[in-house]
């Protein structure tokens, strides 16, 4: 089995595959006044997806996430679930979902497969949540990962974007959610696209700040794993639950890059904030085409750049993260 590694000495058992780009929710850093569709080519179809996974399995992907835009807002997701998880050498399926349809679905996707879920939580306050994503679900969101808990996944954790004004305070009710939870929280440090420059520059608060108030607090960074990717974990013995760092501005955050992203259309991104995007999509039509696939994506790997351009405001091709998949 070939194996995917760049020419940086980095290794990807992990796939970020968007499945749509549409999305329920109007969160003020990403689709502020909701997603507008474009008349561009439809999404990937179920057979589609297939192929692709079968591709990246040949070269030794493990892991699939599946992201978006909302990835609940397929109605065939399910489906691709199932499919994915019967495909040989998959051995995890994560889900990062706003969880508003958590309580109508996790249930049975658990039961089609899914073993690892990432729910979106920007504020543990049901008004705040509402004027950072538009939308008033808050008791829906919090009653499906109480819901998630309970159904064996190998994780569960929160994604919460840190928002200078918006969120910042909340620490302590956050230790006080993590007390008896076996849960992890993400706070991702916000991240500037080309479509959200003067939010960024009100918004912005950088994660070592977090950092520095959770180690005040007795958390304690934990050792890496090889296999972890770019987020410092903490955990604290007073806590069942942990703390994760995302900060894409930190100086080794590229270095624990281990991801690559495929886009709802088919695109293969090799960064987040990358200039270009390759086509896979003539390369999944036909079961036939599976060497060609294979030959491509290995060879695109070569060209992944070893940073992002974020430092000096390049922000790439990506408008906003649920056009690509975050
Ligand atoms: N709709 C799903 C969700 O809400 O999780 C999946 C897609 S969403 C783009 C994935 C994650 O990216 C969410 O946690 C969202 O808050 C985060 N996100 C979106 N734009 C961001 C930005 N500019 N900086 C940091 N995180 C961002």
């Amino acid at each position: 089995m070939q194996a995917l590694i760049d020419r940086h000495g980095r290794s990807f058992p992990y796939l970020r595959l968007s499945l749509t780009e549409a999305c329920n929710y109007r969160c003020a850093y990403c689709l502020p006044d909701g997603y507008q569709a474009d008349g561009r080519p439809r999404f990937l179809a179920l057979g589609e997806i297939e192929r692709l996974v079968r591709g990246f399995a040949a070269l030794g992907m493990s892991k699939i996430r599946l992201t978006g835009g909302e990835p609940s807002l397929r109605k065939d997701l399910l489906s691709i679930i199932e499919t994915v998880s019967a495909v040989p050498g998959i051995g995890k399926i994560a889900l990062t979902t706003n969880g508003c349809l958590l309580p109508r679905h996790v249930r049975a996707w658990r039961e089609a497969g899914l073993t690892a879920l990432n729910v979106s939580l920007d504020s543990l306050d049901a008004g705040r949540f509402h004027v950072i994503t538009g939308h008033d679900r808050f008791a829906e969101v919090t009653a499906g990962i109480e819901l998630a808990l309970g159904l064996g996944f190998a994780s569960v954790k929160i994604n919460a974007v840190l928002l200078r004004g918006h969120n910042d305070d909340e620490l302590p009710a956050w230790f006080e959610y993590l007390r008896g939870r076996d849960v992890s929280v993400r706070f991702i440090e916000l991240m500037r696209t080309g479509d959200n420059r003067e939010y960024f520059e009100r918004h912005h608060l950088r994660a070592e700040i977090i950092e520095q108030r959770l180690q005040d607090a007795g958390w304690q960074l934990q050792a890496r794993a090889p296999d972890a990717g770019p987020a410092r974990e903490y955990a604290h013995p007073a806590y069942r639950g942990r703390i994760g760092i995302i900060a894409p501005y930190s100086k080794d955050f590229c270095a624990g890059c281990n991801r690559l992203r495929v886009t709802a259309r088919g695109d293969l991104r090799l960064c987040l904030f990358g200039d270009f995007g390759i086509s896979l999509r003539p390369l999944l039509q036909s079961d036939a085409d599976h060497h060609a696939l294979v030959a491509r994506i290995a060879t695109q790997l070569g060209m992944k750049a070893a940073g992002h351009g974020l430092h000096q405001g390049l922000t790439g091709i990506t408008p906003h993260l649920a056009s690509i998949g975050g």
